[in-house]
């Protein structure tokens, strides 16, 4: 997912978990691992305004402390910090700054971005600029009081932190596409791989910092670089050992993650499977393009018609994944096996695609002039006030309303279907989030915060 990352950093028990389960977007409670071992990172989606960014909670990290996990710990915020684009350090406005604190922050000073200063627990607005000027001697700018339980003076910090992100457009591009087949046993996972690395210049390269067991392989056609993940999964023989199915699933779910395409290999004799749709689910949660390949096709005995009835009959046990394309191939031939690489990279860029606000508002226009949004039995209408694509990969469309809940899932379905119509997705699932006047307000207030 290209989103711009803030980490958020702070001793322990200053309020950092509690922080980021305000800010993420679900309100999926964070696990709060065992005292003693390393708390890996967390990473949650979150927005303030119409900006998304991922949200990281590094762990508590203390420097003068020697106990055996640290090193580990300080690793973690180390590799956060890393990749982030703006930390929040955190600290506890009624204990006051310590020396933890004071060392985190001289740290955090010789880090090359930028950082801001929250001064948690501040609950009382009478106290909380008092609490808060107290930590000016940490040399990170003005100190934002803020309540994470309650919610006060969130905005103030998140305002100045979204104005120091990168917008969307500036963040890098993939170089490379990573693609995933995945599928059953016995679809022809692996003839494909040997069709699509066969010709093609190859590379085998384990993954840095995993085990030695998950492969992949790099490959270059016409200048294009794709990655096939876990290579090594896919053509490791069935074992007949319990629980092989399992580790399977779980493996094409981990390849999942990984890309940004992924074949989903179904075979044409067998036609489409509970797996089958499980991977599909899968592919939908994690907001990954896709391709329906139809192995076999040389097997299936043909007349005139069958084209036609497989893809219906595949159409309709897939049907949330309409805007998939589906090819049919024969690995074992080579049939069509080409075309495939012509449709992952129109999935690739669909998948990455950047749409201007102006575009969708466009859209969104001719969308409301056909079908107005529906009336409530109150006589209240829904109103759309302007949209605008917040995240890519897969492409997320932020649709500011007065009431999200006075739009029904039909007249959802429908701007859905607009939008797609309009603007070609082909390859990639596209989502909406429908967020309410409240955000809109806010909005308004920041801009005049920001104009006086
Ligand atoms: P972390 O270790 O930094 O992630 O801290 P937690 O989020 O787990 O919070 C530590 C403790 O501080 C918990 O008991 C929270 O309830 C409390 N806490 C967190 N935020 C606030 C706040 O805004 N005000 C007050 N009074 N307590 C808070
Ligand atoms: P995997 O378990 O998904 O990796 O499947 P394999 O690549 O090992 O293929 C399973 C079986 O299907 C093998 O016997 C292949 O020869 C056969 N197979 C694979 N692709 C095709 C194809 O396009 N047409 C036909 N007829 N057989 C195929």
């Amino acid at each position: 997912m290209s989103l711009p990352i803030v980490a958020i950093v702070g001793r322990p028990n200053v309020g950092k978990s509690t922080l980021v389960n305000r800010l993420a977007a679900s309100r999926q409670a964070i696990v709060h691992d065992q005292p003693g071992i390393t708390r890996d990172r967390t990473y949650q989606q979150a927005f303030w305004l119409d900006r998304d960014f991922i949200v990281i909670d590094t762990g508590g990290i203390v420097f003068d402390d020697d106990t055996e996990f640290l090193p580990m710990i300080r690793e973690q915020a180390n590799l956060a910090l890393s990749e982030a684009n703006a930390a929040i350090l955190v600290v506890d406005g009624q204990a006051g700054p310590t020396p933890a604190d004071e060392e985190l922050a001289r740290w955090l000073r010789q880090q090359h971005l930028p950082i801001f200063l929250a001064v948690n627990k501040c609950e009382s607005p009478d106290q909380s600029i008092i609490l808060a000027s107290q930590f000016w001697e940490l040399n990170l700018g003005e100190p934002y009081p803020i309540s994470s339980i309650h919610g006060n003076g969130t905005g103030d910090l998140l305002d100045a932190v979204v104005a120091e992100l990168p917008s969307i457009d500036e963040l890098p591009e993939i170089e490379e596409t990573n693609v995933a087949i995945v599928g059953r046993p016995n679809v022809g996972k692996s003839t494909l791989l040997n069709a699509l690395t066969g010709k093609n210049r190859s590379i085998v390269s384990p993954i840095s910092g995993t085990t030695r067991d998950t492969i992949d392989m790099h490959i270059e056609r016409n200048g294009t670089n794709y990655r096939l993940i876990d290579t090594a999964g896919i053509r490791r023989k069935k074992n007949v050992e319990y629980g092989a199915e399992f580790f399977s699933i779980n493996r094409a779910f981990k390849a999942i993650k990984r890309a940004d395409v992924v074949l989903l290999v179904i075979d044409a004799v067998d036609g489409v499977t509970e797996q089958d749709q499980k991977l599909a689910d899968r592919i939908i949660e994690e907001g990954r393009a896709a391709i329906i390949v139809v192995n076999k096709w040389d097997a299936v005995e043909k007349d005139s018609y069958t084209i036609y009835d497989f893809e219906k009959h595949i159409r309709d046990r897939l049907y949330f994944f309409d805007w998939a394309e589906m090819l049919f191939i024969s690995a074992q031939t080579g049939l069509r096996v080409d075309k495939l690489f012509g449709s992952i990279d129109k999935a690739a860029i669909a998948h990455q695609r950047r749409i201007s606000t102006a575009v969708i508002n466009e859209v969104l226009q001719e969308a409301i002039r056909w079908h107005s949004p529906p009336t409530s039995r109150q006589g209240k209408q829904g109103k759309i006030y302007y949209g605008t694509q917040v995240s890519s990969a897969p492409p997320v469309i932020a649709l500011f309303v007065n009431d999200p809940k006075r739009f029904n899932e039909s007249y959802k379905r429908y701007i859905d279907r607009q939008f797609r119509e309009q603007l070609d997705f082909t390859g990639t699932p596209v989502r909406f989030a429908w967020r309410g006047k409240k955000v809109r307000e806010a909005e308004r207030s920041a801009n005049r915060a920001t104009k006086v």
